[in-house]
């Protein structure tokens, strides 16, 4: 499994070495390539967006208010990228999934 290998570690910017990503993301990968997976505490991989399927990794909570990583790259991804806001608690993140649910646009399909 090939990294998307950041610039700032000599990455290219080839379309095959990018993905799209909202701000928040993109500045908590910063640039890891990889993360700690909670469950198993080996470091693997983080999810690769251009070559793996988010559905192999991840799953909605039955509420839809939170990421579950189902694999060591899914919950190492989860982890490093805070993608609950467990370690940033404005619960920003948290208030958005309540609202686009209510509006029925979430979880996403
Ligand atoms: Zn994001």
């Amino acid at each position: 499994m090939d990294h998307i290998q950041p610039r700032s570690l000599s990455g290219s910017d080839d379309l095959d070495n990018l993905a799209f990503a909202c701000r928040r993301c993109n500045e908590r990968r910063y640039n890891f390539t990889t993360g700690i997976d909670p469950e198993i505490k080996q470091e693997v991989a983080l999810f690769n967006p251009r070559q793996q399927k988010w559905a192999d990794h991840f799953a909605w909570s039955s509420d839809g208010l939170r990421i579950q990583g189902v694999t060591p790259t899914g919950r190492a991804t989860c982890d490093r990228l805070d993608m609950n806001d467990d370690r940033h608690a404005n619960g920003f993140i948290q208030t958005s999934r309540q609202f686009w649910r209510q509006i029925g646009i979430h979880p996403p399909q």
